[in-house]
């Protein structure tokens, strides 16, 4: 359900997944506006590289600082220097790059920063199939945000999430079908660990991303 004479608020990191989104919006959209969050994360870069493909893209691209949610949190290794990653996920829980309510705030945020500017379309990357299981990353709790945010502010926002049902290597298929693919393989930041394009190659988002991408090109060869 998109309108090609509305506007759309993308959740832009500069990685795969919310580059692929940036660029869905794009041609789903009329206009779209990228939002960026900051949250003490080790890896200030990766804010760059997405103002760099946000100005590539021509949207208008904007920096939230929530790092308070990282004052919170003491047992992430996304924003704690001193707790090494998890690089697989243990076998009772979430890894340690789990942010616990990361989505809901940034969607909070992006929805009352769209509100003002007469946007009601949200776009985020988050999807079910082949991530490490993050709560917040499920259809059911996007639904439900969904509900929470019109109830709290009295709108009809549309939370927008194409990548829901996609696996690593169907997001990588998006991205083609868009035009995107070299973009995303060279430009986007992924990596835990702070490499851009095809990373450091072991850590979970690495390993992830290049599974998908090698099933992708199998597939496409074909
Ligand atoms: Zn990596």
């Amino acid at each position: 359900m998109t309108k090609k004479n509305d506007a759309a608020m993308v959740c832009f990191s500069g990685g795969q997944d919310s580059t692929t989104c940036l660029f869905w919006a794009k041609k789903h959209f009329a206009r779209v506006e990228a939002v960026c969050f900051t949250y003490g994360q080790k890896h200030a870069l990766e804010v760059e590289v997405a103002r760099g493909i946000a100005e590539r893209a021509g949207v208008p691209f904007q920096v939230l600082d929530v790092s308070l949610i990282s004052q919170l949190d003491t047992n992430c290794s996304l924003t704690n220097s001193h707790i090494a990653m998890d690089e697989t996920k243990p076998e009772d829980s979430y890894p340690n790059t789990f942010v616990p309510g990361r989505n809901m705030v940034f969607l909070t945020f992006a929805a009352i920063l769209a509100r003002g500017k007469g946007i009601h379309h949200l776009v985020t990357g988050v999807s079910e199939a082949d991530y490490s299981g993050y709560p917040d990353c499920r259809d059911t709790f996007i639904r439900s945000l969904n509900v929470t945010l019109n109830l709290a502010m009295d709108d009809q926002f549309v939370l927008h999430t194409p990548l829901m049902n996609r696996d690593k290597s169907e997001v990588w298929e998006l991205a083609d079908e868009l035009g995107v693919f070299d973009l995303v393989r060279n430009e986007t930041l992924t990596c835990y660990n702070g490499i851009i394009a095809d990373g450091c190659g072991h850590c979970p988002a690495c390993q992830l991303r290049k599974a998908g991408l090698e099933k992708y090109l199998a597939r496409r060869k074909k």
